[in-house]
């Protein structure tokens, strides 16, 4: 994963490593290499800015530069910018509330926003040992709730029926119901996704969740998509109140950039990340681990 950011990173690190003393000036022509190895992984400019800035001005503190191993400190803090930049801590989700706890799954189309969902469920139903209802409201794409009903069949989780003809607020309402009465502990709604951002698919996402009240609402983005997924990114953090993020694909990402951005484009953590097309490919994301691979 993200080797070349890595096999870059290294290269400063021991520059840094085998010098004796630094200068300020050593600090800043190894951040700047820093710099061209993070926008060369794909990760947003201001996103590299932020991390440089933060990292160059607490490396160039005199602590720092008059200590014994100042290579070691300025690697030391690079590595934990690094953590702090992915989300520092694992971040679990919340279905602490009055049953059913719901989860409002958005992305574009194509992000793997369904197979998540089905994924996610199985996580909850067999480590969790919650009763999840999983519903799509995804009404554009002809076969959309098919799909996710015949993963409900595959994970065993159940779908709620459909309904042909109801809008997506009337489905989630209808799931909300059914929830209830039939005590589901999470319920999951999958809603459409989109070729683009647009606003009616904006709106939509509003409805539904003035009528759900979701606990969560994690946004599915496609990790190898890049610049691409920043942008859809920060386009959903400012119309919806997003909870966590879920990048896909990680199984295929070698350069980063999404999941460097992500945090700091939506200021919410990444929960998980998709690793493959099986079921069970899913795993929580764990930013100290990310990036002690990141620096090998
Ligand atoms: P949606 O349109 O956003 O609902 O996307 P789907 O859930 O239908 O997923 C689109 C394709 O991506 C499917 O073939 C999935 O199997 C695949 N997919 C989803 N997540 C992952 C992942 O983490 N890794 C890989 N390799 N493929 C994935």
């Amino acid at each position: 994963m993200f080797d070349s950011l890595s096999d870059r990173l290294g290269g400063v690190f021991d520059k840094l490593r085998g010098r004796g003393a630094l200068t300020e000036a050593d600090v800043r022509a190894a951040m700047r290499e820093v710099r061209i190895a993070l926008l060369e992984a794909d990760v947003a400019l201001p996103v590299v800015r932020e991390f440089v800035d933060k990292a160059t001005e607490k490396a160039v503190g005199s602590d720092v530069l008059r200590s014994i191993t100042p290579g070691q400190m300025v690697v030391k803090i690079v590595s934990d910018t690094l953590t702090e930049t992915l989300g520092a801590d694992t971040s679990e989700l919340i279905i602490d509330v009055t049953p059913p706890a719901v989860i409002m799954m958005v992305g574009l189309q194509g992000s793997g926003k369904t197979t998540t969902t089905a994924k996610l469920a199985k996580r909850l139903k067999e480590r969790e040992r919650k009763k999840v209802l999983m519903a799509s409201l995804d009404v554009n794409r002809p076969a959309a709730q098919e799909q996710l009903a015949v993963l409900g069949t595959q994970v065993d989780v159940a779908t709620l029926p459909i309904v042909a003809g109801q809008s997506p607020v009337e489905i989630a309402r209808r799931a909300m119901q059914a929830a209830k009465l039939q005590g589901f502990d999470v319920l999951m709604l999958d809603t459409a996704g989109r070729l683009h951002v647009d606003q009616a698919l904006m709106d939509e996402m509003k409805a539904v969740a003035d009528v759900a009240n979701p606990a969560e609402i994690l946004l599915v983005v496609d990790s190898l998509t890049g610049q691409d997924a920043v942008n859809v990114a920060s386009s959903f953090t400012q119309q919806v109140p997003l909870t966590g993020v879920v990048l896909t694909r990680m199984d295929g990402d070698a350069r980063g950039g999404a999941a460097l951005s992500m945090r700091a484009v939506t200021g919410q953590p990444i929960k998980f990340a998709g690793t493959g097309e099986k079921l069970d490919a899913i795993e929580p994301f764990h930013p100290a681990r990310v990036a002690q691979r990141i620096l090998g």
